[in-house]
Order: C-alpha cells, then sequence, then structure tokens
C-alpha cells in the first residue's frame, strides 16, 4: 500500500530551523539531506530553505555542511502529550505499524533507559602509601596478547600455542560491521587503522572484498550463518578467524541485507547474485551442540592451517555456561555482545527488548571460566555500547582482555545517532553503499580521525593505569579491586565481582 502523508504519526520529532539573517540560499543543505527534509523556495528576490518538518532524524548532516553555520535542529517541543504509560515513541510504533504491516526496523545502538553499569563504576586511585606513576614521564605497557596462552614454556612448545597468539598494542579491536551494512570506504578506513596502531579488525559476515587482501594480515574474518563470501582462499589469508552464533543487537535471530542494498560489488564479495536479498538464517544450520560448534571449529583450523577462532554470541542469561562449552570445543577467543551493541539493522522490539548487559556477562564469563581453571585457553573480547577509555579499562579491569568497538567507529566518522543504517541512505556516507552517497565518506578523512581516537584513548588508558599506580595492562586485566560501584545492589555488586565504593 503507497504511504500517504496524511497518516497519523508521519512527522519527525526533529526539524532544521534556520536563520535567515546568516542564509544565502545556496541550496546545500537540502542537497546534503538524504531524507528530503528541506527543500528551496523562493521567497521575493531571494531563495531560502524549508524545513518539510516530515523526516528530520537529526543528522546533523545540513547543519555541519551549511558553509555560513546558518542552521541548526530542534527537538520538537511537546510534540505529543506526556504521559506514563503511552511514550512518544509507544505511539509512533503503533503509528507506523498501523499503517505499514511491517516490523519496526531500525539501527546503531538501543537508546531504551536500561542501565549501563559502566556509569555506576568508579575506579580507584593510589594516595600517599601507593605511588601512582606518571605515564609521561614511565614506560607504560599497553600490549596484549590474545589466544589460547600455555602455562608453561614447555606446555606452549608442545601445542604450538605461541605463534598463534594477536599482538594487539592496545586492548582494542574494531568490532564486526560487515561490508554491506558499512560503506566500502569506511571498512578500508577501518583496516588501514587496525594495521597502522597495530591493532585487529572484524570483517562481519559480508566477506572479505579484494581491495582488502592486503589488509587481511590484521582481520579476523567471519564465518557465519549465511556462509557469505567463504571461501578457499578467504580461509587462508586472515590473523583469525570468528565464528558468529549471535550478536548483541539481535541476539537469537538472523540478518538480512535487502536486495536492493546488494550493488555489484557486494554480490561479488557475498558471492551471491545482484539485487537478491542476502539472508543469514538465525541459526548455524550445522551447529546444534556443542560438539557441532567444535567440529566447525576445527574446520575451520584445518582450512586456516590452524589460525585462531574465535566464538561470537550475544550477551544472555547463561553465557558463562555457553562460554565455558566454547572454550572446551577449542575455541581460542569469546566474543561477547551485550545488548547495546549497534546494528546496521535490526527490529527495534528485539534490540529493545531481548539481551542482557555486556558488564553482568563479562563479569560472570570471567568468573566461570577462572573457577574452572580454563580462563588461560581462550582470550574474552568484550563489546556492546562502549563510548570511551573509561568504558574499556572498567571492561579490562572487570577480566575483558581487549574491548571491541563499533558504534563508536561510527560516531568517530560523523555519525549523530539518528538510527537510519537501515534506509541505505545515511547522510554521512557510513552505513549506505549507495554509489553517490558513499563518496561523503573520504577514506583518508575517516583514517584520521579514526588513527587520532586510538591515540587518544591509548594516553587516556595509560593515565588511568597510571593514577592506580600500575604500569602493565597485564596487572590491570581482571583486578577488580580497582573498581568501587555507586549506586549498585547487592546482587549487582555480587554478579560484578566487585565492592561498594567506601568499602
Ligand atoms: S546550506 Fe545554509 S546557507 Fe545554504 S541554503 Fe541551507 S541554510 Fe542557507
Ligand atoms: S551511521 Fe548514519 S544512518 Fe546510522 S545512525 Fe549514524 S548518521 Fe544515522
Amino acid at each position: 500500500m503507497e504511504q500517504r502523508i496524511d497518516q497519523p504519526g508521519q512527522y519527525s520529532n526533529f526539524q532544521p530551523v534556520f536563520d535567515l539573517e546568516l542564509c544565502d540560499g545556496c541550496g546545500e543543505c537540502a542537497v546534503q539531506c538524504t531524507f528530503n527534509e528541506i527543500r528551496i523556495e523562493p521567497r521575493g528576490d531571494r531563495k531560502i530553505p524549508v524545513a518539510n518538518r516530515q523526516a528530520c532524524g537529526a543528522c546533523h548532516r545540513c547543519e555541519v555542511m551549511c558553509p555560513r553555520r546558518a542552521i541548526y535542529i530542534e527537538e520538537k517541543p511537546l510534540a505529543l502529550r506526556k504521559h506514563a504509560v503511552w511514550k512518544a515513541a509507544d505511539l509512533k510504533r503503533v503509528h507506523y505499524q498501523s499503517s505499514s504491516g511491517a516490523v519496526n526496523l531500525t539501527g546503531f545502538g538501543s537508546d531504551k533507559d536500561l542501565p549501563t553499569y559502566w556509569d555506576n563504576l568508579v575506579f580507584n586511585a593510589c594516595q600517599v602509601t601507593n605511588p601512582s606513576i606518571d605515564p609521561q614521564r614511565e614506560p607504560m605497557e599497553t600490549v596484549t596478547y590474545l589466544g589460547r596462552k600455555a602455562l608453561s614454556r614447555q606446555e606452549a612448545i608442545k601445542s604450538g600455542s605461541n605463534g598463534s597468539l594477536i599482538k594487539l598494542k592496545l586492548p582494542v579491536v574494531f568490532a564486526p560491521m560487515s561490508y554491506g551494512s558499512i560503506s566500502l570506504n569506511l571498512q578500508k578506513a577501518i583496516a588501514r587503522t587496525a594495521v597502522e596502531k597495530g591493532l585487529i579488525w572484524y570483517s562481519g559476515e559480508g566477506g572479505l572484498h579484494e581491495d582488502l587482501y592486503p589488509f587481511a594480515g590484521h582481520a579476523v574474518l567471519q564465518v557465519a550463518s549465511g556462509r557469505f563470501g567463504v571461501n578457499p582462499s578467504y580461509l587462508k589469508v586472515a590473523r583469525a578467524y570468528q565464528i558468529k552464533i549471535g550478536q548483541g543487537a539481535k541476539p537469537g535471530i538472523g540478518g538480512h541485507l535487502p536486495g536492493e542494498k546488494v550493488l555489484s560489488g557486494i554480490s561479488q564479495t557475498r558471492m551471491i547474485p545482484e539485487g537478491s536479498d542476502a539472508i543469514s538464517p538465525a541459526p548455524q544450520h550445522d551447529i546444534y551442540s556443542i560438539e557441532d560448534l567444535r567440529l566447525l571449529i576445527y574446520a575451520i583450523k584445518e582450512a586456516s592451517g590452524y589460525k585462531p577462532v574465535c566464538v561470537k554470541i550475544a550477551a544472555v542469561n547463561n553465557s558463562a555456561a555457553i562460554a565455558s562449552g566454547i572454550v572446551r570445543a577449542g575455541a581460542d577467543m569469546v566474543y561477547i555482545d551485550g545488548f547495546r551493541g549497534g546494528s546496521g539493522a535490526t527490529p527495534s522490539i528485539v534490540r529493545d527488548n531481548v539481551g542482557i548487559p555486556a558488564e553482568l556477562a563479562l563479569a560472570a564469563v570471567d568468573q566461570r571460566l577462572r573457577e574452572e581453571g580454563i580462563r588461560n585457553q581462550a582470550s574474552i573480547i568484550i563489546a556492546g555500547g562502549f563510548r570511551n577509555s573509561a568504558d574499556v579499562m572498567k571492561a579490562i579491569a572487570l577480566g575483558a582482555d581487549a574491548v571491541a568497538i563499533g558504534s563508536t567507529v561510527l560516531v568517530t566518522c560523523g555519525c549523530h545517532g539518528c538510527q537510519r543504517c537501515h534506509s541505505g541512505k545515511c547522510p554521512w556516507g557510513i552505513t549506505t553503499n549507495d554509489p553517490e552517497i558513499s563518496k561523503r565518506l573520504d577514506e583518508d578523512w575517516a583514517f584520521e580521525r579514526l588513527s587520532n581516537l586510538i591515540d587518544g584513548w591509548s594516553h587516556e588508558m595509560k593515565e588511568i593505569m597510571g593514577l592506580n599506580g600500575i604500569y602493565d595492562i597485564g596487572s590491570f586485566r581482571g583486578n577488580r579491586l580497582i573498581l568501587r560501584g555507586v549506586g549498585l545492589s547487592e546482587k549487582e555488586l555480587d554478579i560484578l565481582g566487585i565492592k561498594h565504593a567506601g568499602e
């Protein structure tokens, strides 16, 4: 059914506001808006921009690109009457679904007001008797190794595991975001940054574009339920491989890249016909048990020449038991994606109501693997809404070996969180492969910004280590005494394995 503009709910919560004293009517804002929110109209002897008041999602592209700084974005005041139960988003969901009959898709991470435990955790700091370390003057070690670690030299020689450890200069990795869900320009910028900064990047399930083969030595390539792009050379070139079981933004469901987004490069890379929907089934159809998972882990190891294998799961209630099984099945890394993780496209009803916070899953998994005496057999990589270097360091103190960042990468490259990644019209050229719009993201510019972000976080992470009197990230990892909780219940503190502030 054709969408009518006179349907209830056909309006936006935001609008561009124009300062007509500054505006010279150049029309750039209308060009930049990929959602047709702005039109240019004659007014007397000049042209002026006019908001259509229907499609603004607060992407801020027009505001940033206006050469005369003549625009700001405002949230429409009291767009809907306040109601204790029926929030604006609830009303809009019903309006939208009753006009379309569709599942409400969304992108980016969840904006639901569920707890972000990082905000309730604080670091301790050295005072008087335990001197802090000045990272400007003292050498600080942030090098981290990912993979199965032998407990003795003899064991390492016997298993050959030392050679397969992945060296990171900083315990930060780039989260899986497939070519298709993000633009090729962005994926190249991510890969270049990983190589430049001594990190790794995860490919997501979109295969490996031919331009990215030179960066495969720092890549963890994904084998997901759709098996997109998986071929013999794909299984040889990477630094490591990742089996995707679940994703934090959509635990328990598969993925869907609409046919209109499967353009020629994506079709070749994913090895599917151009214009056909890329459907990833919810489960891996050959995995129904830990034994099945073990078969796939070792099949990939055999095919790849015994590269490390990572298994990615969404954070759920029984993550600790699942992680134990994953490690015992032979995985070298367990990747846990919390419920604030981003997505190129997911049903909002799933994103906002399924899964658990990364913090709780991480603490539970680290604790369980330690109790079972198998913590050395696999690294833990945690993802799902990491916003700054303090979040990262809190995760390291809770037991993570490394933290994966995805949404932060998008924000670094201009994203303002408008949550329309699924539309294929990302105004910043980030989550689109439209030939024209994707040109907006300059690869070199994105590379520079990502490199700056990593440099800035590296300085801050060293400061946090130093103020705790720790010069080696290895002594920070799993050191929960560094953390204290503020405003958390006994149960939450118990699961996190930390004390309350003041104790
Ligand atoms: S981009 Fe700025 S100066 Fe140009 S028409 Fe829009 S508001 Fe006016
Ligand atoms: S990536 Fe683009 S579409 Fe997605 S939230 Fe950011 S600005 Fe919006």
